[in-house]
C-alpha cells in the first residue's frame, strides 16, 4: 500500500490555523481601540517617534502628531536594536512618557514588547501591544500575547513569507485573542537602495486570506524619509486599513531612525495627501479629535 505523505507544514495550516484564514469568519474583523475603529473602511493613522527618548522629545512630537492628524501615537521603550552598544530604550520610563503623551492629546497609545517577562506592565501603560519584526517567530512572546488584553499589532517578519506570517499569527488567536492587526514593514531582498522590500503586493494577498486587518510602514520599509509619504500613499492605494510612520520633532538628533523620520510638517502635508488619494479609492481618513492641545 501506497503510504500517504503528509507535509508537516501543509497539516498545520489545514489543522489548526483555520482562525485567522477569512472563510473563518466571513466578515473583515474591526479592532475599536477607545472609539477608534481600525479595519472599518477608515485609514488610521499611527505616528510617534521610533523610541521615545525623553519626555520633552516625546511630548513635543506628540503634539506635532496630534496637530498633523494622527489617530494614535507610537514610541518604542523597548527597542530591538541590532547593536547592543545602541540606544536600547528607556524601559517603564519610556512607558510612562508615552502615557502622559496619551493624556495630553486623548490619543490611544501603541509601544513594543520584546519580552514575555514585560508583557503584563506593557499592557499596563499602553492600548495596543506590539510585536515588532525581529519576534515574529517567538513563540513563547506570541502566546503570552494571545492571553493579554489588549490588541496586538503584529509586524511582517524580515524574512517571512506571507504564509508563514499569517501562522505565525495563528498563535495569537489561537490563545484566544483575535484583536490582531497586520503590518508590512518590508522584507529582506537582495535590494540595497532601500533599507527593506516593503511588499505592497502583501497587502491584497493578506486581505484576499485573512480578515484581519492590514497597516503598513513604510518608514521601516524603505529607510529613507522621501520614500515615506510615497509609499504611505501607495499602501492606500493597494487597500491598507492604515499607516504607521515615524515622525521626531527633531529627527537629526534623533537616537534611533532619524534617516526614515519624518519631520512635523512632512508628517502634516503626508496626511493632507493621504486624505485626497483615499477619497479616490472610495475611502475616508480617520478623523478622530478627542481633545484639544
Ligand atoms: C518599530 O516599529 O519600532 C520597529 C522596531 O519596527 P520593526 O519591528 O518593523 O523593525
Ligand atoms: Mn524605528
Amino acid at each position: 500500500m501506497k503510504e500517504e505523505k503528509v507535509d508537516a507544514h501543509d497539516h498545520a495550516r489545514k489543522s489548526s490555523s483555520n482562525l485567522v484564514d477569512r472563510k473563518a469568519n466571513g466578515v473583515d474583523t474591526i479592532i475599536h481601540i477607545n472609539g477608534i475603529d481600525i479595519g472599518a473602511g477608515e485609514i488610521v493613522i499611527i505616528a510617534g517617534p521610533c523610541a521615545v527618548e525623553t519626555r520633552e522629545q516625546m511630548l513635543a512630537t506628540a503634539k506635532e502628531v496630534y496637530d498633523g492628524g494622527a489617530n494614535m501615537l507610537r514610541g518604542g521603550a523597548f527597542k530591538p536594536r541590532t547593536s547592543p552598544y545602541s540606544f536600547q530604550g528607556l524601559g517603564e520610563e519610556g512607558l510612562q512618557y508615552l502615557k502622559e503623551a496619551r493624556e495630553l492629546t486623548g490619543l490611544p497609545v501603541v509601544t513594543e514588547v520584546m519580552d514575555t517577562r514585560d508583557m503584563e506592565m506593557v499592557c499596563d501603560y499602553t492600548d495596543i501591544i506590539q510585536i515588532g519584526s525581529r519576534n515574529m517567530h517567538n513563540f513563547p512572546l506570541l502566546k503570552e500575547a494571545g492571553k493579554c488584553r489588549k490588541p496586538v499589532l503584529f509586524k511582517r517578519g524580515l524574512m517571512a513569507t506571507i504564509d508563514e506570517y499569517l501562522l505565525a499569527a495563528e498563535y495569537i488567536l489561537k490563545e484566544g485573542n483575535d484583536e490582531v492587526i497586520l503590518c508590512e514593514r518590508g522584507i529582506r531582498t537582495f535590494e540595497t537602495s532601500t533599507r527593506n522590500t516593503l511588499d505592497l503586493s502583501a497587502v491584497p494577498v493578506l486581505k484576499q486570506k485573512t480578515h484581519l486587518p492590514v497597516i503598513v510602514d513604510p518608514s521601516h520599509g524603505t529607510g529613507h524619509r522621501w520614500l515615506v509619504p510615497i509609499m504611505a500613499k501607495a499602501a492606500v492605494v493597494v487597500g491598507a486599513d492604515g499607516i504607521m510612520v515615524e515622525v521626531h520633532n527633531n529627527p537629526e538628533e534623533a537616537l534611533s531612525d532619524g534617516m526614515q523620520s519624518l519631520y512635523p510638517e512632512e508628517f502634516a502635508q503626508m496626511v493632507r495627501e493621504i486624505e485626497i488619494i483615499a477619497g479616490a479609492v472610495g475611502k475616508k481618513l480617520y478623523h478622530y479629535k478627542p481633545l484639544h492641545v
